[in-house]
């Protein structure tokens, strides 16, 4: 992942925490501040998924998008940004702590959670030990786990 930097030179900027997430953002709004660029601050509690995408979709182009928090929430304003016609580019991300992603099991296809590094877990529908490859399934939203030759 690329470090988490304020980059300088936007037009307008837009920081997105959690309550977990808005310590990191501080500074850089502070910078955009100093810099005198427009930017919202916002801290997302319960603001619905319909608000944030009209939100988002109101910005003009040469908007950067910064978002702080836990992995849910990242996941969640991240979908509703691209939805909303930012890019991978337009946008910066931090995740606040443990990252839990998906893993298809290749025998029952039962979706299991998995911590970043875990690089083998048992499927937790079939009992069949798994190997997280590097497919990713953006369809699924998923990676695939095969089973494990040893
Ligand atoms: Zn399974």
């Amino acid at each position: 992942m690329k470090e988490f930097l304020y980059t300088k030179g936007k037009r307008k900027y837009i920081f997105c925490a959690d309550s977990k997430g808005a310590e990191l953002l501080y500074n850089f709004v502070q910078q955009a501040m100093e810099d005198k660029v427009p930017f919202d601050f916002m801290i997302i509690g319960d603001k619905s998924d319909a608000f944030l995408e009209h939100w988002y979709s109101q910005q003009k182009m040469g908007t950067f998008l910064y978002l702080s928090g836990q992995w849910e929430f990242i996941k969640r304003l991240k979908k509703l940004a691209l939805e909303a016609g930012f890019s991978e580019y337009e946008m910066q991300i931090n995740i606040v702590g443990q990252i839990s992603k998906k893993l298809v099991c290749c025998e029952c296809y039962g979706v299991n959670e998995f911590i970043d590094d875990d690089l083998h877990l048992t499927c937790k529908h079939c009992g069949i030990v798994l190997e997280v490859s590097s497919h990713y399934s953006r369809r699924l939203e998923a990676y695939l786990g095969y089973t494990s030759i040893s």
